[in-house]
């Protein structure tokens, strides 16, 4: 159903508070990793955290924030002080051209797929930046984004660099080794959705599906399994 409201009816959510201090995060990482792919280096600490601070601050007053200007701003320099310091430093490009790759291909079944990989590592790992506020458990063998990227790659190894904003901001690199059946399942589930998108059928989220709740999903009010179906 979100594919319908965001691209049939072109209803566009608004960036909330934490896409921003998840974008403000990204903007520092690029730019970091695309300074490490010449140098080896990279951004100072300092430097990475004004970045992500000047991007908050740039989109701040056009956001509905949930917590107050400061206290999001505050929230952005810690979780990207934690980014630096871990996935920052730890993490190397492979090249400048390894940072937000631009990816074309297919899943092998004339559907055609594009996106973005936030960056290619010199050891040949596929990795998103992630900035969460919940510590959900991950399971890339699931990862619809991620197993389409490898096999469109060739690049079996695929990560999330994550930082969660918990009250003890956590940092993690969550990384999978992307096999067949990964593969298989993910064309499976990308074949039934673009069939039924084609033939204008719109499904909802799963039965008991989290994000499927007045608090995850902006179309919640007006989706009749959402708001209206309760
Ligand atoms: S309310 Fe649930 S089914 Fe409807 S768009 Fe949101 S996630 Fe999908």
């Amino acid at each position: 159903m979100k594919y319908y409201f965001r691209y049939i009816e072109e209803i566009k959510p608004p960036l909330n508070g934490s896409m921003l201090r998840g974008l403000s995060v990204d903007k520092a990482a690029n730019g970091h990793f695309l300074i490490k792919a010449s140098d080896k280096i990279g951004m100072k600490t300092k430097d990475f955290i004004d970045l992500a601070v000047d991007q908050h601050d740039e989109l701040a007053d056009e956001v509905q924030l949930e917590i107050s200007k400061s206290e999001s701003r505050d929230t952005v320099s810690r979780l990207s002080d934690l980014y630096h310091k871990t996935h920052g430093k730890n993490l190397v490009p492979k090249s400048e051209e390894s940072i937000q790759v631009k990816l074309v291909g297919d899943m092998g079944m004339q559907v055609p797929v594009i996106g973005f990989a936030d960056l290619i590592t010199e050891d040949d790992m596929i990795v998103d930046t992630k900035v969460r506020s919940q510590n959900r458990k991950l399971d890339l063998s699931r990862d619809i984004q991620l197993v389409t990227y490898s096999k469109i790659t060739n690049i079996s190894k695929v990560a999330i660099a994550q930082v969660v904003d918990t009250k003890e901001p956590k940092s993690d690199l969550i990384v999978h080794e992307v096999n067949e059946l990964s593969i298989n399942s993910v064309s499976q589930k990308i074949r039934s959705v673009s069939g039924a998108i084609r033939k204008r059928v719109f499904l909802p989220a799963p039965e008991g599906s989290w994000y499927c709740s007045k608090k995850w999903c902006f179309y919640w009010n007006i989706c009749p399994y959402g708001e209206s179906s309760k």
